[in-house]
């Protein structure tokens, strides 16, 4: 093809990032440059998809060609490799800002995670996807020539580079709208130039691709490869999600995945049904193996497409699938909903809601089934995934017992940070009379595992859930039973173990209470405003003091994340409570003189030890050294 240009040549540089992600692909994915050709025939497919839609309301953009299709040559004394299609194409702002640009949120973060050891970027890699740039890796040199569909034959638009610092762009005129891709050979690449072999990378990386994938048909004549001006198709051209189940390889769906999902390694798990009844869908959803990296970001884009009879309608359809599954890829294909169908309608319509549902409780269901039948697979996506899957506690009531039954948590069970017990396997090992499932949360696995508020559990060999993620006060807030078992912070309230404590030891208790109120009322006068109550405990075995929220007060590890996190949070006293048996607490009974600095000190470290900040962490020294000085002197 050729293209006359009119002589506007403009060379413009690559985002910074852009230069990084090509150095790092051209060396990290060499190994399997194959994959270059998916990314390519995958794009084109996505524009041909977005012309499709764009055209069910503007017939005029077809230009009179609606046959859509992808078509591949090569070209042996030139070099050149070349992917066309006549999808949605580019103008030339969109050629800038998706050629030269990445427009992805979270990039420059990702980037700066790189660490210059090829192996460990090249890992990377995989989690924010390859793309366009990947042609780099077998061409020294890309040229695209693009027109959007609608515009006249002299927006033609032709990008260029060699992959280095920069790029080339000029108008050109292009009488057929979309996009065409020339890749100029590296040295060395030279096998790519054979119709048997770009046959074979098709079928293998691309089949499941919706268009026909057109290449010319060639044959042996005089002992040579002849090309014919007829045409064949390479794939099946057909959608793999309305295919039969058992006519689907692993490969086909593996790779149908790297396309929908825009990822370069292979799914975890995924689930395809054909739901029928009052809403008729197909629906194919992708658990990924690694988390994208910007799964954090606000705008971060959801990874359902919808599809009505087999048209693509949108990306990103976050109306498919609950905030709390934004990992899940995968294809819609609705049988009821109408083409023109927006998202101003998707978000209200009761269609989209039964499909929401489905889809949900599918996803819930594939988990389940990991869980329980393949427990390195569960592993692997709770630690990608928990923190987000836990968010549903809190935004799905209906599903709710579900996803609880799902969590993965820490526990004093193992005492490791593995989050490897789950509700169901606590309540199993529950000890006789116990009736409820304890908990703590704090910023940190060391100050869960090491709070003073787990004594009298560790003693008693009462399990505890180990709970520091952020997200972790959330879903207590929102799960206040499991199983008809309620979910109880060891650190909230008065402790009462219940059947777990035998009468005597019941009485004991507060005899010593008893004993010490004398006590309990001088150190909450001394106090003051600090405490709401000051009271005798028996859940601590080893330190003096420790400090608990009333019943239905925030607890201190929220209200910290709360206040951490800018917002406005209550602020509600802790009741302080004293071990009756720990020498600091004896010697106090009798301490007159420096009665106050004691009692200052033993509410300062009761606050230290779970975890939190000392109003006047001056004071708390000068007092403890004070002390220390008087003790060594006696
Ligand atoms: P991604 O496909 O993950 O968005 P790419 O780097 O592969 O990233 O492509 C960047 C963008 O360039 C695409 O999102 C698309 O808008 C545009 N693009 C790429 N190839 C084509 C094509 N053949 N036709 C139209 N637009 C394209």
């Amino acid at each position: 093809m050729s293209y006359t240009a009119t002589n506007n040549r403009e060379t413009m540089g690559f985002q910074a990032e852009v230069k990084q992600l090509l150095q790092l692909m051209i060396h990290s994915l060499y190994s399997n440059r194959e994959i270059f050709l998916r990314e390519l025939i995958s794009n084109a497919a996505d524009a041909s998809d977005k012309l499709r839609f764009e055209a069910l309301h503007n017939a005029s953009l077809f230009e009179n060609d609606s046959e859509l299709n992808i078509r591949i040559s090569y070209d042996k004394e030139a070099r050149t490799l070349s992917i066309a299609d006549n999808g949605i194409g580019m103008s030339r702002d969109e050629v800038i800002n998706n050629l030269g640009t990445i427009a992805k949120s979270g990039t420059r973060e990702f980037f700066s995670r790189l660490s210059g050891d090829q192996q460990k970027d090249a890992n990377l890699i995989g989690q924010f996807g390859v793309g366009f740039y990947s042609g780099f890796i077998v061409a020294e040199k890309m040229v695209v020539t693009t027109r959007r569909a609608g515009e006249k034959s002299d927006q033609g638009v032709r990008w260029e580079s060699d992959g280095g610092g920069e790029f080339a762009i000029e108008m050109v005129d292009k009488a057929t709208r979309g996009t065409e891709i020339v890749l100029h050979l590296r040295e060395g690449q030279d096998d790519l130039l054979s119709g048997q072999k770009i046959r074979s990378i098709i079928r293998k990386y691309s089949d499941h691709i919706v268009q026909p994938i057109l290449m010319k048909k060639e044959e042996w004549k005089d002992g040579a490869q002849q090309m014919l001006e007829e045409d064949e198709t390479i794939n099946q051209a057909f959608a793999l999600w309305a295919r039969a189940k058992n006519e689907i390889t692993e490969d086909e769906y593996k790779e149908f995945y790297k396309h929908v999902g825009h990822d370069y390694q292979d799914p975890l798990a995924w689930t395809h049904a054909r739901v029928e009844g009052k809403q008729e869908y197909t629906q194919l959803l992708y658990i990924p193996s690694r988390a994208p990296f910007d799964m954090w970001e606000r705008d971060a884009i959801h990874g359902v497409k919808l599809y009505v009879r087999r048209v693509f309608i949108m990306d990103d359809a976050e109306q498919l699938m609950p905030r709390y599954m934004r990992f899940v890829r995968g294809v819609v294909d609705s049988s009821d909903l109408p083409l023109n169908v927006s998202r101003e309608i998707l978000q209200e319509s009761k269609d989209i809601e039964a499909i929401r549902s489905g889809c949900t409780k599918k996803v819930l269901g594939l988990l389940e089934d990991l869980a329980k039948n393949d427990q390195e697979k569960y592993t692997k996506f709770w630690g990608e995934f928990g923190r987000v899957l836990k968010e549903g506690i809190g935004e799905d009531f209906t599903n709710k017992d579900k996803i609880a039954g799902l969590l993965r948590l820490a526990s004093t069970h193992t005492d490791t940070t593995d989050e490897t017990v789950s509700l169901d396997d606590y309540i199993v090992r529950m000890k006789e009379g116990q009736d409820k499932i304890y908990y703590i949360t704090a910023d940190s696995f060391n100050a869960a595992k090491n709070s003073p508020h787990l004594e009298v559990f560790r003693k008693k060999g009462i399990e505890v859930l180990l709970l520091t993620d952020r997200v972790d006060e959330w879903v207590v807030s929102n799960l206040a039973e499991f199983k008809d078992k309620p979910l109880v912070s060891v650190a909230k309230g008065g402790l009462n173990l219940g059947k777990l404590e035998d009468e005597a030891e019941k009485k004991e208790n507060e005899n010593v209470a008893n004993e010490l109120k004398d006590l309990t009322g001088k150190i909450s006068a001394s106090l003051g405003e600090r405490v709401k109550e000051v009271r005798v405990t028996h859940r601590l075995t080893d330190s003096p003091a420790c400090l608990v929220a009333d019943e239905h007060d925030m607890n201190a590890n929220l209200a910290r994340m709360l206040k951490s996190a800018g917002q406005k949070a209550p602020t509600s006293k802790p009741i302080l409570e004293i071990n009756p048996k720990h020498p600091v607490v004896l010697r106090l009974k009798i301490e007159e003189k420096r009665f106050d600095d004691w009692a200052s000190v033993l509410f300062d470290q009761a606050l230290l030890a779970e975890g939190g900040q000392l109003d006047d962490p001056a004071s708390f020294v000068k007092r403890v050294n004070l002390l220390m000085l008087e003790m060594s002197s006696n």
